[in-house]
Formats: structure tokens, sequence, C-alpha cells
């Protein structure tokens, strides 16, 4: 009877070590809420185990490089198409090949190596009492003279302008998007500091007139129940820039999997279950962004009451490409 008990228990426990073997190692620069729903979703799904360590991006892609072969991380997530880009441009993604992230993931929110799991826009928030709707339709707007003194940004070196300038790259060629990065630099009320939600409070202060903000940071305004926040909101409006031209600005966040993953197929099914219809929501409504597969929908108020927008489609990769060009454009033009 003791020897059977004892056969039971070490083949019980066989199977339990044998059930976690699979594991998989996830560094992510998102720390968002939801996102343990989502972790904890995935290993009931298929039973593999996330260990996850969490830091801040340009942190963890350095930490990625250093532990160079030794690394154990299979999965780097970040928010960004410019971080996405430098990881790539590091050589620290492989390609991956599978049918359900191509099928799901629309073409020009994946690279050969990197997938987009999100979206977020960057639109113009202005003050109503000190600045008209018409004045400050399109991005080009910001440089124009008659907002000289009222335009507030974060810095020209942060991904979020960086990758908007990519696009004007893109979209425009060099000599305009510099044009365009002077004019700003000559209406700025201030230099640049702080982050968006900075730039929203300090527009609504009436510290300046106009600034850009990824659309997550006005949402999280919006769905606020602070009144202090709420009376912040009462003060401003919001754009969907360029909406008669190329279309609004999106950028994204996303991951890939790391070349010198040590679980490569888990990694692989962790990226496929991203892509699902169930971790599309969870992943896109924990930071109020949209999910990158079309015919996933989120109810969230906040965007709603934004309204729909006509977005840029052109492709990350191309956002990717002009990252260094716009960083030298920002530099002399002086958008510190
Ligand atoms: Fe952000």
């Amino acid at each position: 009877m003791k020897l059977t008990t004892t056969l039971l228990a070490s083949m019980l426990a066989a199977l339990a070590f044998s059930v976690q073997s699979e594991e998989l190692n996830l560094y992510s620069a998102r720390h968002y809420q939801t996102d343990e729903a989502l972790y904890a979703d995935f290993t009931r799904q298929t039973g593999i185990k996330i260990n996850r360590i969490e830091g801040k991006e340009d942190e963890l892609l350095e930490r990625i490089k250093n532990e160079g072969s030794n690394s154990p991380a299979d999965i780097f997530l970040t928010v960004d198409a410019a971080r996405l880009a430098k990881a790539h441009e590091l050589g620290l993604f492989a390609p991956v090949t599978s049918k359900s992230l191509e099928t799901r993931i629309p073409a020009h929110l994946r690279t050969e190596d990197w997938f987009a799991f999100s979206t977020r826009a960057r639109v113009i928030v202005y003050n109503k009492a000190s600045v008209t709707a018409e004045d400050v339709q399109n991005y080009s707007d910001l440089a124009n003279p008659k907002l000289k003194g009222k335009f507030c940004s974060r810095s020209g070196s942060h991904p979020y302008n960086l990758s908007l300038m990519s696009s004007v790259i893109a979209h425009d060629g060099e000599a305009k998007a510099e044009a365009w990065a002077k004019g700003m630099v000559a209406n700025f009320a201030r230099a640049p500091k702080g982050g968006d939600t900075d730039q929203i409070k300090a527009v609504s202060a009436g510290e300046c007139g106009v600034t850009i903000s990824n659309t997550y940071y006005v949402a999280r305004l919006m769905r606020s129940t602070k009144e202090s926040d709420q009376k912040i909101m009462e003060k401003v409006s919001v754009i969907w820039p360029n909406q008669s031209t190329t279309g609004t600005h999106v950028n994204v966040s996303g991951g890939g999997l790391l070349k010198t993953a040590p679980n490569k197929k888990a990694a692989v099914k962790f990226l496929e279950y991203l892509a699902s219809d169930d971790a599309q929501r969870y992943f896109a409504d924990g930071n109020n962004e949209w999910p990158a597969v079309d015919s996933v929908k989120v109810a969230n108020p906040a965007l709603d009451k934004l309204g729909k927008f006509k977005a840029d489609k052109i492709p990350v990769n191309n956002l990717a490409m002009y990252q260094a060009k716009a960083q030298i454009i920002f530099d002399r033009a002086g958008f510190k």
C-alpha cells in the first residue's frame, strides 16, 4: 500500500513536471493591469508558464543586448515603432513564419521580424479659448506663424515625436520636414519638457495654446474620475490631424521573437495568442488603444467619443526607416 502511494506520488510529480516544463521568458515594457489577465489566460490555454521581466523600454533593450547569446529572453514587447526598429537594427529579433500572424495582423502593421499588436494615434490638442479649430487641422499648421508662442511639446528626441517626424519625411521629403520642424521651434511657448500629459495640462492652463499627444493619454484624462482631470479636459479640444490629406499618424505597441530565444516554439505560440480575439481586446483596452486586428472591436467610451478618423496607413517599416533622419532634422532645427 505504501509503495503504491509513493509510486502514485512520483508519477503525479513527473506529470506535473512535464506539464510545467514549458516556459516562456517575456521581457515587457508594458505594465498594465489587464496584461495580468492576458498572461494568465495564455497559461490556462497552453499550459506554458510565463516568466515576466518588466522594465523601462530602453533599459530592457539594453539588457537584452548585454545578455547577448546567454539571454533567457524569448519575447521582447515594447511601445513605439522607433524602439521596435532599434531592436531590429541591433539584430535582436528573429524572423517568424506564422500563417495566423500573417492573416490576422494587417500587412502595414508588421515587418519581417516584429509585429504590432495595438495602435495609438498622435492627435492635436488645443485650448478652446486661445486657438481656433480651423488653425490646427493639420500637423503642418503647427509651424504656421499664426501660432507663434503657442506651441508646446515633449522632447524632439522622444520616440513618439521621432516616429511622427519619420512619417512626415516619408510623405513630404526631408526639406519640407525640416522647414516644419523649424516652424514648430519658432512657435514654442516654452522649451520642450515633460510627457504628453504635461503638455495637455499646460494647454488647459493656458501656458500654451496647442500640443500633440498620443490618444491614450487623452483617453486616460477623459475617463478619469478625478475632478481636476475633468476640469483639464473641459478647456481643451481634440483634432484628428491630416484628415483631408495623409490621415492621422498612427504608432504601435508590439513585439517579436528574439534571436537567442531558448523557448522558440512557446514564444511563437505566445505571439499568435496575442493576435487572438480575446488577447487583442485585453491588450488594446488596457491602455486605451485600438487592436491591430481589424475584426476585433473594443468598446472604449473615451475613444468612441473622439469619433471615427482616417488613419495614415503608412507601413510601420517606413516609420522605422527614417528614425535616424528624424533625429538629425529635429537637432538641426533646435527641437530639443
Ligand atoms: Fe506613452
